[in-house]
């Protein structure tokens, strides 16, 4: 596992220091990225002191997979332990001739954005490039096909890990590497600016900018980091950004009831993107206990969607994937161990049930207190 933090440069130094050709270095890399194999002693190609090597200079170890869950849409949900105990998670989507893996950065995430289940769990920690690749390898050997694209839009800000994410992706679209398109990797960001304006420069990787509102007043009350890199700032980093004009950028919009979907949103929304070239993926919200956050109406993400098309804006609507195994990011990973194997459509019943007992019992009191008012203003 820890061998999978080396660079392709980092190999040939080891190889050296050993006192190896350094073509024992692009051995290494290539069973690592293109064979995924990470059993130095099945490397056939090299001598029993080379294997002894790798085996006493790293640690092998893999994580444990904590649930596995597959989703009615084939979506998979995957829960995974890291070596210091902690759970992150991955999501693998496989679609036609595609198979989207969404991968985690961090352990968790110290943004907090309101409607997200990572930022309710704060920071713990960030992830190495090679535990952001292991997910990766992880997936290639588990899933029936390799992964073809791949998402930032697991646990944690990817731009609060900046130099690992860019160390990662580089090892992804390297053609001796994981060998994946440059526009099939796409970082998502809450929105950091300077590692914005450095990004696209770093590694020619796509970008994603989670939006949610083009309000700055309400982008804050969302997402506390437009308090720090308000939209105006925003918009000119990513002028800058130097997208593929093909694909330019793309924007998540989750709606909210009531909160972010009204035609004045919109609005906003369109100007703001005004001379971006964009799409908005827009996503009803995935509800979870412990938000009164509800998705919006059929109606109102007709409407909002119709508004954007109409003005040559792109915006599919695209539901969170695998909601009835805990798609949404951060969720699966905190559920409470006891909850983890259990089944997750009786968890979503009992869900229900404990929702519809909280509104009898809100409307019960408020029946009481009317009573009372009345009771009083007879008095
Ligand atoms: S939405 Fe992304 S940036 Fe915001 S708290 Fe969640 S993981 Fe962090």
């Amino acid at each position: 596992m820890e061998a999978l933090n080396l660079s392709p440069e980092e190999w040939q130094a080891w190889a050296k220091k050993r006192g190896f050709a350094p073509f024992v270095g692009k051995q290494v890399y290539e069973w690592l990225y293109v064979k995924n194999n990470l059993d130095p002693e099945s490397y056939t190609n090299l001598s029993k002191e080379k294997k002894q090597a790798l085996l006493e200079d790293f640690s092998w170890k893999g994580w444990e997979i904590e649930a596995h869950l597959k989703s009615q849409d084939l979506s998979e949900k995957i829960l995974l332990k890291t070596l210091d105990n902690h759970l992150i998670e991955m999501v693998l989507m496989p679609y036609k001739n595609r198979t989207t893996l969404c991968i985690s950065s961090q352990v968790g995430c110290r943004i907090g954005c309101t409607f997200c289940q990572t930022g309710k769990m704060g920071l713990k920690r960030s992830l190495t490039s090679g535990e952001i690749l292991y997910q990766i390898i992880l997936a290639n050997q588990l899933g029936e096909s390799r992964v073809t694209n791949i998402v930032f839009m697991g646990m944690g800000e990817p731009l609060d890990n900046y130099d690992e994410v860019v160390k990662a992706c580089r090892t992804m679209i390297d053609h001796k590497g994981l060998s994946l398109a440059q526009s099939r990797v796409t970082v998502s960001t809450s929105g950091l600016i300077p590692e914005i304006n450095k990004l696209g420069h770093d590694v020619p990787v796509r970008l994603a900018i989670s939006l949610h509102s083009a309000i700055d007043e309400k982008r804050s009350a969302m997402m506390p980091i437009n308090r720090k890199y308000p939209l105006a700032d925003l918009k000119k980093a990513l002028e800058n950004y130097p997208a593929p004009s093909r694909y330019g950028i793309t924007f998540e919009y989750v709606l909210i009831e009531g909160e972010n979907d009204s035609i004045k949103d919109a609005k906003a929304l369109v100007k703001f993107l005004h001379g971006i070239k964009a799409k908005v993926n827009l996503i009803p919200i995935n509800h979870f206990p412990g938000i009164e956050m509800r998705p919006s109406t059929a109606e109102s993400i007709r409407a909002f969607q119709l508004y954007l098309t109409e003005r040559s804006i792109p915006a599919p609507v695209r539901y969170s994937k695998g909601t009835d195994v805990s798609g949404g990011c951060g969720q699966l990973a905190a559920k409470r161990e006891s909850e983890i194997n259990a089944d997750p459509r009786v968890l979503h019943r009992q869900r229900r049930a404990a929702h519809r007992e909280k509104i009898r019992e809100k409307s019960k009191k408020s029946d009481n207190e009317h009573l009372a008012h009345s009771g009083s203003s007879q008095a």
